[in-house]
């Protein structure tokens, strides 16, 4: 039975000194603090392979990816996933969320792709919006009680493994608003009702502080972005972020991308200062947070991208170890897998990230990949 031994090892709670790793049919047989092994990676950390809370496996990274899909056949569009995929694996992500796609092709990825082509794919099929509304274009048009019911109705029966709703509006649908509310709460209500009966989480996109205390009402699962966006700027209420510490919901913070010496769209630069302080806000108020990269929606969030995120948040006065647990065991909550997803025990898929040095100590080693396993077999 192949067993791996590390430097230091973070379970997905807390950083642990060195440590044996044994695996056996592509689970984690034992863990064990000395003793023989077959594979010694020396100086490195050994964690649980990364959890992404938010992807677009369909988006390819463009300037305009919009553009890029419309003009794909499905069949296209799935070559390029595959691809996708493959570069989430390399970087260490060995799960993803896809909160988004065009006729359920996350799903039908996550059928085809072996475990070493790619992350284990967990996926949402086309968000649920409004007529016209953010990301319309996916194909997830519903509108009114029975409308959205009967969408995640569609969802269920399809084997989506969560569904996600667009509750405000969003940057890359033009005569959509990130900081105006596309549905009332009945309607929310019912998709939350609904996809709950099914035993389905519910994901909410909710940008404005309306949104965000109207997804909490109807009892969304997570709430993705939580940025506070107003018509100019983001304005963190502090009444919302009480209540969202209150509650059971996690929050999918949105962060990581690759340096770029382009500048932001106007509509997001003018704003940044006002969606870092809403960061700021909702960790020092406590709330439960995973981290969601976004990959796919533009240049600076290729496929991959979620090991920058940790870096962000910690220059943000995020604690390190907290950054950790938000991609590992806590992901794994929010994403309804940490039975067997986001932390080094015996029991849990051999879902394994090597990393240089220590990454408590230094976030940004997670972008310093060592090996990567995903199910026991070694992929980097
Ligand atoms: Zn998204």
């Amino acid at each position: 039975m192949p067993a791996i031994r590390a430097r230091r090892l973070f379970d997905g709670r807390e950083l642990l000194g060195e440590r044996v790793v044994h695996v056996e049919d592509g689970r984690i047989a034992a863990v064990a603090d000395r003793g023989v092994a077959d594979l010694d990676l020396g100086d490195v950390t050994l964690l649980p392979g990364l959890i992404d809370c938010h992807v677009h496996l369909v988006f390819d990274a463009g300037v305009d990816p919009v553009a890029g899909l419309a003009g794909a056949t499905d069949e296209e569009l799935l070559d390029r996933m595959r691809d996708a995929a493959a570069a989430t694996l390399a970087a260490g992500v060995t799960t993803v969320r896809d909160l988004g796609d065009r006729n359920f092709l996350a799903l039908r990825l996550a059928r085809k792709l072996s475990v070493i082509e790619g992350p284990e794919i967990l996926a949402a099929g086309p968000p649920i919006t409004t007529t016209k509304g953010h990301c319309w274009f996916l194909g997830g048009e519903a509108d009114g009680v029975d409308g959205v019911r009967a969408a995640v109705r569609e969802r269920a029966r399809r084997g989506a493994h969560v569904v996600k709703m667009m509750v405000t509006g969003g940057e890359m649908t033009p005569g959509t608003h990130s900081h105006l509310r596309q549905y009332g709460l009945a309607e929310l209500r019912a998709a939350v009702e609904e996809a709950h009966a099914h035993g389905l989480p519910i994901a909410a996109h909710a940008h404005a502080g309306a949104g965000i205390a109207d997804a909490l009402a109807a009892g969304f699962d997570t709430i993705e972005h939580c940025s506070f966006l107003t018509e100019d700027s983001a304005e963190p209420d502090p009444a919302i972020i009480a209540r969202l510490a209150a509650s059971d919901v996690i929050v999918s913070v949105t962060a990581g991308m690759v340096p770029s010496d382009q500048p932001p769209p106007p509509g997001i630069a003018r704003r940044i200062p006002g969606i870092l302080q809403s960061l700021r806000a909702l960790y020092a108020a406590g709330v439960p947070f995973v981290i969601g990269s976004d990959a796919g929606i533009g240049p600076i969030k290729p496929h991959g991208v979620l090991p920058h995120g940790p870096a962000m948040l910690v220059g943000l006065g995020y604690a390190p170890l907290d950054t950790l647990r938000a991609v590992t065991s806590q992901a794994a909550r929010a994403c309804r897998v940490a039975d067997r997803k986001g932390s080094i025990m015996a029991g849990f898929d051999a879902d394994l990230l090597a990393v240089e040095g220590d990454p408590l100590a230094d976030v940004t080693a997670l972008l310093r990949p060592v090996a990567v396993f995903r199910m026991g077999r070694r992929v980097r």
